[in-house]
C-alpha cells in the first residue's frame, strides 16, 4: 500500500499544487480544506505523514495540531506547516506549538517532495525519479 500523506490547505490552487506534485512523486494524497475536515479524514483514514497550511477557515492549524496532537491515535504522526510566515516571529511560534517542521510558501515544485519526503520514515519514502 502505497504512503499516504493529507494536506490540509483552504486555497484550492496551492492545494492541487500539492496534491499534483505529491502524487507525482508517487505517493497517495489526501486532502481537506480545514482543520476540522482535517481531523476527521486523518481518523478515518491514518495518514503517514500530514501538511498543513495555518490560517484556515472552520479550524486553524494550530487547533488542529493541538487536537491531533491530544488524540492518542494520531498523536506519533509527523505534521509539518506550510505557512507564508507573514509576521515575525512566525517560525518560532510554528515550532513551539509543536510541529515537527515548516516549509515555506509559495511552493517550490522543484523541491517540494524532497522536502515532505524528509520527514518520513525512510521505510515510506518513494524512490527518487
Ligand atoms: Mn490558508
Amino acid at each position: 500500500m502505497s504512503t499516504r500523506i493529507l494536506v490540509i490547505e483552504d486555497n484550492a490552487a496551492n492545494l492541487e499544487l500539492a496534491r499534483y506534485l505529491l502524487e507525482a512523486g508517487g505517493y497517495t494524497v489526501l486532502t481537506a480544506e480545514d482543520g476540522e475536515e482535517g481531523l476527521r479524514s486523518a481518523r478515518r483514514d491514518r495518514p503517514d505523514l500530514v501538511v498543513s497550511d495555518l490560517q484556515m477557515p472552520v479550524m486553524d492549524g494550530f487547533e488542529f495540531l493541538a487536537q491531533f496532537r491530544a488524540d492518542e491515535e494520531l498523536c506519533s504522526i509527523p505534521v509539518i506547516a506550510v505557512t507564508a510566515f507573514s509576521m515575525p516571529g512566525d517560525a518560532t511560534k510554528v515550532m513551539q506549538a509543536g510541529f515537527d517542521g515548516y516549509l515555506s510558501k509559495p511552493i517550490v515544485p522543484e523541491t517540494f517532495i524532497e522536502q515532505v519526503a524528509a520527514y518520513l520514515p525512510p521505510s515510506l519514502r518513494t524512490a527518487p525519479r
